[in-house]
């Protein structure tokens, strides 16, 4: 990263210490590659949860207590007895894994980043350790050094490096929520990826990091663990092009005011300027605002209630439905019969004038069935 861009990253930021990026952070990155508010604020490492808060839409996810409980439990019960269970595991999935050497938790390593990282480095540059308990992984992000510490990883399987994550959602008669399946994969390829990194670093050839991970869950309502395999793939390819956007902040911000920032205005990013101020800054930053941002996005709440009103905002999937007009306004206005404001929707106008009278003799026959 330039000076030039350096500055301009830390000009956008205000004096406030950056916010630094990890797994679940630099995964969200994929959900929405397109918004350009995001790619901008996260590079700059502004602190996009009291920004929300500020502007008056704080963000509402979060783990619960309890959720975190829950996966301490079961994580605890699958490292039991010397990773017993996760060997069993392990090698049932991964046909030639030796799971017979030993085990290391590098977690223990006090608070010392760098030296947990070069211990990290020298135990997965090895050949001896069969699993390694919570290693130390770094990734740039933007040009930061971001350090990311997955579940496990298991070594020596032909040769080749696997992540495993422990996660505590059910897998009920077999099958996993979705959403939270593919938040793991993309979470385990943010790995991969640092894996790769840590072997390129060390020297090391970086594709002996496999791109199948394996993810143990507990089995239906207990905690018994049962294991799948996640191909990444795709998610590593994403992320990359993601990671590699990010580093090309320069182009993002050339669009930008050379005085735009999210600056809160007072002494070290505390609180000073008027929220409207900071909210009427933030919208010159353009968004692309869609449902999936809830679950992804401190700033969803925010962005949402700036979409509102668009069909954007309920999703591409309905905005698709509608025939791509902009605006719920105009959506509605069509199916009432209104000409279209644009002859590109003249087609779209239609589609909703013949659904809108479909819908009004559909609800008038049931009308008549009542009587
Ligand atoms: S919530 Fe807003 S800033 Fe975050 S990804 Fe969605 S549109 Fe972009």
């Amino acid at each position: 990263m330039t000076d030039t861009v350096a500055a301009a990253l830390a000009r956008v930021r205000g004096p406030a210490a950056p916010v630094r990026h990890n797994a679940r952070t630099i995964a969200a990155l994929t959900g929405n590659p397109d918004c350009r508010r995001r790619a901008v604020l996260d590079a700059a490492g502004v602190d996009k949860t009291a920004l929300a808060q500020y502007v008056g839409h704080p963000a509402r996810y979060g783990q619960s207590p309890f959720a975190i409980i829950r996966g301490h439990a079961f994580e605890a019960r699958v490292k039991a007895d010397g990773y017993a269970a996760l060997r069993a595991l392990v090698a049932a999935k991964l046909p030639g894994a030796d799971v017979a050497g030993p085990a290391v938790d590098l977690g223990d390593g006090g608070a010392d980043n760098a030296a947990r990282y070069a211990r990290t480095r020298a135990v997965l540059g090895g050949d001896e350790v069969a699993l390694a308990d919570h290693p130390l992984l770094r990734l740039s992000v933007a040009g930061q050094h971001v350090y990311l510490e997955p579940d496990l990883v298991a070594c020596r399987v032909a040769g080749r490096l696997h992540v495993v994550e422990v996660k505590s959602f059910p897998v009920l008669d077999g099958r996993a929520d979705p959403a939270k399946v593919a938040a793991a994969a993309v979470q385990a390829a943010v790995y991969v990826l640092g894996l790769r990194e840590l072997r390129a670093a060390g020297g090391a050839d970086p594709d002996a990091v496999a791109t199948d991970a394996l993810l143990v869950c507990p089995r239906d309502f207990g905690h018994e663990p049962t294991v799948a395999v996640l191909d990444l793939r795709r998610q590593v390819a994403v992320l990359r092009r993601q990671l590699r956007r990010l580093a090309r902040v320069a182009d993002l911000l050339a669009d930008l005011p050379a005085d735009f920032t999210v600056d809160l205005g007072g002494e070290g990013g505390a609180p000073a300027r008027p929220p409207g101020a900071v909210a009427a800054a933030l919208a010159r930053l353009a968004a692309r605002y869609t449902p999936d941002c809830l679950a992804a996005c401190e700033l969803a709440y925010h962005c949402r209630a700036e979409a509102a009103g668009s069909t954007a905002a309920l999703g591409p999937a309905v905005r698709e439905e509608l025939g791509g007009v902009p605006d719920v306004a105009a959506v509605l206005a069509y199916a009432d019969g209104a000409p279209p404001a644009d002859p590109t929707q003249a087609e779209a106008a239609a589609v909703l004038r013949r659904a809108a009278r479909l819908r009004a003799e559909a609800l008038a026959g049931a009308a008549v069935w009542e009587c």
